[in-house]
């Protein structure tokens, strides 16, 4: 923790992104195993496998469950309702660690992202993601990354740019969770820091959306665990309907999401004609439209209470004729549907211009007048490049040579 430099933005240079430190050479991993991450089940394994009996590990999991989720220990041996040999015992095996906080940047509006590294796994190099809270009245919304990078190539995107360079556990996944809470006084034993705006119900992070780097539904298994700990009332507690999934279209697993996460679904649609999509979205040539709003339409427990959200980037000259936005109302007729005009945001070297303001608007009034509420996402933090699509961190995918050096050492 000491090592964390904390930048406000008004005195802080805007750095492009690919001025971060390298990641540093290879570490030993010393894996010892998280109890962060695991599901129920998986947690009871592992207290078993650390010795506790059978006919307790319900009620040791439901506690260390609390101490994980709800107060956010770091520690076991704060865990002061179980015995000093069960917590040496756990504290032999296991780790509770956060990943390291390598900056913290705060926005002049308010917004924050953290890099936080996460040690290798295997043969690997620790890597870096990005994790952005986004204050807002009445709420406070974490966007949390999926991947280290992306594997797909949608040509507006900053992190579409970085290889990808694996997958995050669902470890990983929580610990962005965790970790903003700590750093926003967000667990009930934590100060909250003065000038915090605290969002309704009383908590910082009210809202979790799957919409940092990666492509979540590409690495289905371990979303579904950390989203599945987020909601759990036990711990994080946050309501299925305060956790978002973006997803660039990855049809097969749509239905899964719905049946197996039951969390609310956001389309990144961006164009309304498979050739243009081809190009922003370039996995729309393996799903193209159809598919895509077929799977939407089925989505399970949708309702007009239970909407599915299409993201829409603005892209100058590109998407944003008012033809495209009536094609667009009269694609999503009938899929009880939000709109989100996302004003596109720059990156350096990217090829496109954000739409001027005015036709932002006058797309925003066909939407608006085919009954869909005030559609246009503000963007935020863009002065610590924290905006949608703007994250990207330094890591790199490690060479096979390098892996295989590792490997027999
Ligand atoms: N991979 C997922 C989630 C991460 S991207 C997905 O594509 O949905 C989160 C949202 O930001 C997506 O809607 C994405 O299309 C959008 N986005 C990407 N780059 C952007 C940019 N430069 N400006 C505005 N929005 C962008
Ligand atoms: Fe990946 Fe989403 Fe960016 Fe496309 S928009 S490159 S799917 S993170």
């Amino acid at each position: 923790m000491q090592r964390l430099r904390v930048l406000e933005a008004s005195a802080m240079p805007a750095l492009p992104l690919t001025d971060l430190p390298p990641a540093p050479p290879f570490e030993a991993t010393g894996e010892t195993p998280s109890l962060v991450g695991l599901t129920r089940a998986a947690l009871g394994d592992a207290l078993q496998s650390a010795g506790v009996p059978e006919r307790q590990i319900r009620m040791r999991a439901s506690q260390i469950w609390h101490w994980l989720y709800f107060r956010g220990v770091t520690d076991f041996a704060a865990m002061t309702n179980m015995s000093k040999a069960l917590r040496g015992a756990l504290a032999e095996r296991f780790t509770l660690t956060r990943p390291e906080i390598v900056t913290e940047q705060i926005s002049e509006d308010g917004t924050r992202k953290w890099l936080l590294r996460f040690p290798p796994r295997g043969a690997g190099r620790p890597v870096e993601a990005e994790t952005v809270y986004i204050p807002e009245e009445g709420r406070g919304t974490l966007c949390v990354s999926s991947q280290v990078g992306c594997s797909l190539t949608c040509t507006f995107c900053h992190t579409g740019t970085q290889r990808m360079v694996r997958n995050l556990t669902a470890e990983e996944i929580v610990a962005q969770i965790l970790v903003a809470r700590d750093r926003l006084g967000d667990f009930p034993d934590i100060a909250t820091p003065q000038g915090a705006v605290v969002p309704s119900e009383g908590r910082l992070v009210s809202n979790v959306v799957m919409m940092g780097m990666g492509e979540p539904l590409y690495n289905f298994d371990n979303v579904k665990d950390a989203l599945l700990i987020a909601a759990d009332g036990e711990g994080i507690a946050l309501s299925k309907r305060r956790i978002t999934l973006s997803t660039s279209g990855i049809v097969p697993m749509i239905p899964r999401t719905g049946a197996e996460m039951g969390v609310m679904l956001a389309i990144s649609l961006h164009a309304v004609r498979d050739d243009l999509r081809d190009e922003l979205v370039p996995i729309n040539k393996k799903w193209p439209l159809a598919e895509l709003l077929e799977a939407c339409r089925a989505y399970p427990g949708l309702s007009n209470a239970r909407r599915i959200t299409f993201e829409y980037v603005m892209l100058k000259g590109v998407n944003d004729s008012l033809a495209e936005a009536k094609e667009l109302v009269r694609l999503l007729k009938g899929i009880p549907a939000k709109i989100n005009l996302i004003p596109f945001n720059p990156w350096p070297g990217a090829r496109y211009e954000c739409s001027e303001w005015e036709r932002i608007e006058a797309f925003a009034d066909v939407v608006n007048r085919a009954g869909y509420a005030s559609p246009i996402r503000t963007p935020r933090g863009r002065d610590i490049f924290a905006a949608c699509g703007q994250l990207k961190s330094a890591s790199e995918r490690v060479r096979k040579r390098e892996r295989e050096a590792v490997a027999a050492s």
